[in-house]
């Protein structure tokens, strides 16, 4: 593939990601980051993890390598509601509690 085609798949994974994210977030009745430059550094985190792992790994914690341990941190990650209800928003920012 040529680097136009590669950039165009890439760009294309990130909107299907992006489109992911905020249909769980709408879904919860919370917003994505609302900062673009923060919120597309988590969300090419999240394609990267999915092309190389095969599994949406939070791209803000460190995998153990142990793929049962880290079935937390897979996107939904297991502490990112209590992190909403605490702090208003997830470890890696990517959702905000809206209100
Ligand atoms: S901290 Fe946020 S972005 Fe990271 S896995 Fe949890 S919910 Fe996903």
């Amino acid at each position: 593939m040529d680097a136009v085609g590669k950039m165009t798949e890439k760009n294309a994974d990130e909107d299907e990601m992006l489109k992911w994210a905020k249909g769980y977030a709408t879904k919860q009745g919370w917003t994505l980051n609302t900062d673009e430059k923060q919120l597309s550094t988590v969300i090419r985190g999240l394609v990267r993890n999915k092309k190389k792992f095969g599994r949406l790994y939070c791209p803000c914690r460190l995998r153990s390598g142990d793929e049962e341990k880290d079935l937390a941190i897979e996107c939904p990650c297991m502490y990112h509601k209590d992190e909403i209800s605490q702090d208003g928003h997830c470890h890696c920012n990517l959702y905000f509690k809206t209100g």
